[in-house]
């Protein structure tokens, strides 16, 4: 089921916000399709990055492996490119994107430079810690195209294999214990402000995300609406 308004989707801008392992990327990437918008996942760049071995790859390399942030001066560029490639033609969903208040701040600003439309809608996706932790122990993901599945949650048809695209699936490096326990720190310390930042501009709304992927599903549709 894909939402409708009176506005029309060419142009709308959304941000998923939520923990590591809250969902963000699966929900994203429903959506988008829902949507036709171009999904922008600010980790499946800088791992798409490290892949090809570029310069903004191997300076990313180093604090994803500890499950810091990469600085935001990169960090930002890469995703305004992004968007702006997606300039008026298409809407967008941010998945990662922004996780501190400097960079909520930047993207505030480029877009009211821009003189368009601002962010539409920020749909907080909330999962209890306890979960989180569950949840991206038993995390693997397809090397070809970063699609997510979950030993109990959301299994593949054939163990190891992408049902999508037929790559192998992988555990990410940090999706390890001790690394997700650290981006999970990261996260409430500085992205979980956030979650104020954008109820104060009034465009917030919460799903539980401890619930089906269907059902998660639809409340983040309703929640558009
Ligand atoms: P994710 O795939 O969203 O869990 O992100 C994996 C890793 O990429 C994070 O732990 C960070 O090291 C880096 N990363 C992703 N998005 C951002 C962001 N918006 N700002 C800084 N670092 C990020």
């Amino acid at each position: 089921m894909c939402p409708a308004t009176s506005r029309g989707w060419d142009t709308v801008r959304i941000i998923l916000l939520g923990a590591p392992g809250s969902g963000k990327g699966t929900q994203a990437a429903k959506l988008a399709e829902c949507l036709r918008a171009k999904h922008i996942a600010s980790g499946d760049l800088f791992r798409e990055e490290q892949a090809q071995g570029t310069e903004l790859g191997l300076l990313a390399k180093g604090y994803m492996e500890r499950g810091e942030l990469v600085p935001n001066d990169v960090t930002v560029k890469m995703i305004l490119g992004r968007m702006s490639q997606a300039k008026g033609a298409l809407s967008c969903i941010l998945d990662g994107f922004p996780r501190n208040q400097e960079q909520a701040a930047a993207l505030d600003q480029a877009l009211a430079d821009a003189g368009g439309p601002g962010i539409d809608r920020v749909i907080y996706i909330e999962v209890s810690e306890e979960e989180l932790v569950k949840r991206l122990g038993g995390r693997w993901t397809c090397r070809a195209h970063q699609h997510p599945y979950h030993v109990v949650n959301a299994p593949p048809k054939t163990p190891g294999i992408c049902d999508i695209d037929g790559s192998e699936l992988y555990q990410r490096p940090d999706d390890n214990e001790e690394t997700a326990r650290r981006r999970l720190q990261v996260y409430f310390d500085q992205t979980a402000p956030l979650v104020e930042h954008y109820r104060a501009q009034g465009i917030l709304a919460t799903v539980d995300g401890e619930r089906t992927i269907t059902d998660v599903g639809k409340d983040l549709v309703a929640a558009l609406q």
